[in-house]
């Protein structure tokens, strides 16, 4: 018996129908890129997250890529410009910054949420930062009314990465209602799955929905005219008819997600595994990620039980060889986070049996000197 980390095709087999109705749908319309499914899907994803706007594009990384690019031609960012990021980080969000030459400045996280710390952000910023990109790391939002109070007295553009956190929320103000923009990912793993890649943007912006809109069809405003050196990338007809169907049963996704991580902090009671803090309406637990100084030996001893874990992630994006211009930084508690973590299956349709059954195992995980 085998407890996998995430087994997708049974998450999508319960919308089975629905998706197979969608599907065909847009096949018989006819009409496969930049349709009604489209305009649906973005009006629906906005509503969601309470932003006045949401633009769908090809993937997540994009939708970062595409908010700075954004920014720079409306004359808000400048080639070299700083922008401050969690050093530990999933490398897309430092993407993003080297893509559009700007300059990612590097801070150790908060040890307890892996997020922006306040202090973090304050001790980084320079006569040159002009933006924060917060990153909602496994699902836990990062702490938004503070950083939003930082960055207007500093004058900064908030940009957050909610491609682990669709839905989490501070009072009932969603991950990608917060900032200036936000960049959502729809990866099939991620806890909003299309059935291949898509993305989205959300703002409550006019002009920069109106420039990223442009940006994303080849920079066209208006059919065969061009404001901007724009790309090709857009959310297709099938996948935004694919996240319709899911969009409504997030909610009931995230709970069960909840109920999993809740259990388990309860449940886990090894003296040498640290767990994540419990934060309500405020994590929506992409990931489950414990700590511990034994990591290695750790996941050995699951999968030996037949549970499958994962690193996220194995390394920081400063020990990255796409950086070798950052790897002489240093960041202990980043490295040591990435020498530690280790996450265990979470999922929206794990059964409480699968979850004793995890609890048991690391509960049992003898420590070898
Ligand atoms: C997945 C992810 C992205 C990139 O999204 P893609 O759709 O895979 O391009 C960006 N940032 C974070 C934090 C992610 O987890």
């Amino acid at each position: 018996m085998t407890i996998e980390f995430l087994n997708i095709k049974r998450i999508n087999e319960q919308y089975s129908d629905e998706l197979k109705q969608a599907c065909a749908r847009v096949i018989d319309s006819g009409w496969y890129v930049m349709g009604d499914e489209l305009s649906h899907f973005e009006n629906e994803f906005a509503d969601y997250c309470g932003a006045k706007y949401a633009i769908g594009v090809a993937n997540g990384l994009d939708a970062l890529i595409l908010i700075l690019r954004a920014w720079k031609e409306m004359g808000k960012l400048a080639e070299g410009d700083e922008v401050i990021v969690p050093a530990n980080t999933y490398i897309a969000s430092i993407l993003a910054i080297t893509a559009n030459r700007l300059t990612p400045v590097l801070v150790e996280p908060d040890i307890n949420t892996y997020n922006l710390s306040i202090a973090g952000v304050e001790s980084a910023i320079t006569p040159k930062s002009k933006a924060i990109l917060a990153v909602h790391l496994y699902g836990l939002i990062s702490p938004m009314p503070e950083l939003m109070k930082i960055a207007k007295h500093h004058n900064l553009l908030v940009l957050e990465d909610c491609a682990q956190a669709h839905g989490a929320k501070i009072d009932s103000n969603m991950a990608g209602s917060w900032g200036d923009a936000a960049g959502f990912s729809f990866y099939p793993g991620k806890n909003l799955g299309a059935l291949g890649d898509g993305g989205a943007v959300t703002t409550h912006d006019k002009d920069l929905a109106k420039t990223i809109k442009a940006l994303r069809n080849y920079g066209s405003h208006k059919k065969y005219e061009n404001l901007y050196q724009g790309i090709n990338s857009r959310l297709d007809e099938i996948q935004a008819a694919m996240l319709r169907v899911k969009l409504p049963y997030l909610k009931a996704e995230i709970e069960h997600r909840r109920m999993v991580a809740k259990a388990y902090i309860e449940g886990i009671t090894h003296p040498e595994v640290q767990l994540p803090i419990f934060y309500g309406d405020q994590h929506v637990w992409h990931l489950f990620v414990v700590r511990t100084s034994h990591r290695d030996n750790l996941q050995s001893w699951l999968e030996q039980q037949g549970i499958q874990s994962l690193i996220h992630y194995p390394i920081p994006p400063h020990k990255q060889a796409a950086y070798p211009e950052i790897s002489n930084l240093n960041f202990p508690i980043t490295e040591s986070l990435h020498k530690e973590v280790l996450s265990l299956p979470i999922s929206p349709i794990m059964s409480l049996g699968d979850v004793r059954a995890v609890i048991t195992a690391v509960n049992e995980f003898e420590v070898r000197t």
